[in-house]
């Protein structure tokens, strides 16, 4: 465990002397472009590192992250990110990612006040609120997993509407949405079988992913 601020400067160096050393030449080829294949937006937890979990190096993957992967139409930042993966990076893949045991997903289910995020945490109140069949069919336990699916879920949906996304697809630019949930506890992602590359498939798709999340979990 990083014990000091001085830690990760010496960690840095010996990082950066490291991939000099294995691959001469990286970072000046870095500091001409970035030309990532993928974006990933992820949650802010500390558990869920995007590059290490995918295996992919700097330059390899464009990040968004914020408190329970969430896109909100009106939120300029996500957005901003967004068409900037879409238009100037041409990204051919964006991928909503949750993770099971998410704090913001469980504060969500069981209504705690945490403060100032409660606002924003009430966007996954509303995605609860919109499945509430589903989620109080289930048992108790499964509950905070089975939404932490439903979130992403609506989130890959929100990505698709996106002005952003309606215009790229209009002009006939090559990019799929996925939606995937990780696993803290086995460090394994999830494809929730969500992955929309032409937005007339979209109702569809949604429907059997949302199938799914109570089918993958039904009492026997
Ligand atoms: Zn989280």
């Amino acid at each position: 465990m990083t014990s000091s601020i001085n830690d990760l400067f010496s960690h840095n160096r010996a990082w950066a002397e490291q991939m000099e050393r294995d691959r001469p030449g990286f970072f000046t080829k870095l500091v001409k472009q970035q030309k990532p294949k993928y974006m990933w937006i992820g949650c802010s937890d500390s558990r869920v590192p995007a590059n290490q979990i995918t295996g992919l190096e700097p330059g390899e993957v464009f990040v968004h992250r914020n408190v329970a992967n969430i896109v909100v139409h009106s939120d300029l930042n996500a957005l901003s990110a967004i068409q900037f993966a879409v238009d100037m990076l041409k990204v051919e893949h964006i991928m909503v990612v949750g993770h099971y045991g998410c704090g913001g997903v469980q504060a969500a289910l069981d209504g705690a006040r945490i403060g100032l995020a409660d606002n924003w945490i009430r966007h996954i109140q509303d995605v609860r609120h919109r499945h509430r069949q589903l989620l109080d069919s289930l048992p108790e336990a499964l509950r905070a997993d089975a939404l932490c699916d439903l979130n992403v879920i609506e989130q890959v949906v929100n990505v698709c509407v996106s002005t952003v996304m309606v215009d790229a697809w209009a002009k006939g630019q090559k990019v799929s949405i996925h939606g995937w949930a990780f696993g803290v506890h086995d460090g394994l992602l999830q494809d929730l079988k969500m992955t929309i590359s032409d937005p007339t498939d979209l109702d569809a798709l949604y429907r059997l992913a949302v199938e799914r999340v109570w089918d993958s979990r039904r009492p026997a």
